[in-house]
């Protein structure tokens, strides 16, 4: 390098890049999305410079869930702006790429440039991309891994039987393709009845703390099952931003994601 070139122009001349974190699980339904968004929410709540990436092709849901549903991102030319949405989380959807509630049904070449479309963005001063991985192990995932490079990821089950093992799956996907597991969450763990108050376990309990520690990962925290989530969530209002337990417990998974 010429030793006159300033060095304040050679700091904004190197781009950084954003470290990423995966958001999987075995299969669709348990809660990825919904831990993915309140992440985000819960970082940015905590001052973190966090955004987020939907890689969802199957099901993309962060444009209703950060509140945003319809906005077309900014771009110039190829390369998009992301949209700032709930919580302040700049994001990018793949729903944002596809004609509103057409099927994406896109090959996995196809999918993959979508994929690098939404991660190479503008992500200005974004350090940490929590990214809502499609559920279960296939194209995007791996082309995520492999171009990608994500620094770890959290793996999120139901505490019944089956939906671990899919989890355990999806473990095993990250570890052989050495990306760290940052530890797994358990989502809709306890249900509170509204009207009784009376605590009961339609999917078990327990059951991903336990699988955690025979797999020897982190147990990042449990989510309870609570209307109030789905309400919330449905409304583009997301939990995390609340004040309420279900909010705290977002906000302590948030802080064993590292920082
Ligand atoms: P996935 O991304 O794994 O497919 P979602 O995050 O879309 O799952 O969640 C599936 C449905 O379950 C959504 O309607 C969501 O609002 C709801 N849901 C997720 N977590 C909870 C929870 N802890 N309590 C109540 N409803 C939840």
């Amino acid at each position: 390098v010429a030793p006159d070139v300033p060095l304040r122009l050679l700091q904004t001349a190197e781009r950084i890049v954003p470290k990423l974190i995966a958001v999987a699980s075995g299969k669709g339904g348990v809660g990825k999305s919904t831990l993915s968004a309140n992440l985000a929410v819960a970082m940015r709540r905590a001052g973190r410079a966090a955004g987020l990436v939907d890689a969802d092709i199957y099901g993309p849901s962060q444009t209703r869930l950060l509140g945003l549903e319809g906005v077309k991102p900014e771009a110039e030319g190829k390369k998009m702006y992301p949209t700032p949405g709930a919580g302040g989380v700049p994001f990018l959807s793949m729903g944002q790429l596809a004609a509103p509630g057409q099927p994406i049904a896109w090959r996995g070449p196809m999918a993959g440039q979508a994929l690098s479309q939404l991660v190479d963005a503008h992500w200005g001063d974004v350090r940490e991309i929590v990214v809502d991985m499609p559920p279960g192990t296939g194209d995007i995932q791996l082309s995520m891994i492999q171009k990608h490079k994500p620094v770890g990821a959290v793996i999120v089950s139901t505490p019944q039987d089956l939906a671990l093992m899919d989890a355990t799956r999806a473990i095993g996907f990250f570890n052989q393709a050495q990306v760290p597991i940052i530890g797994l969450v358990e989502n809709m763990a306890g249900y509170i009845c509204p009207h009784c108050g009376e605590v009961s376990d339609p999917f078990g309990r327990g059951g991903a703390e336990a699988a955690a520690a025979e797999l020897g990962i982190p147990f990042l925290g449990r989510i309870p099952l609570d209307i109030s989530v789905r309400l919330a969530s449905d409304a583009g209002e997301p939990p995390a931003l609340g004040d309420g337990p279900v909010a705290g417990a977002f906000a302590d998974i948030a802080k064993r994601v590292g920082n």
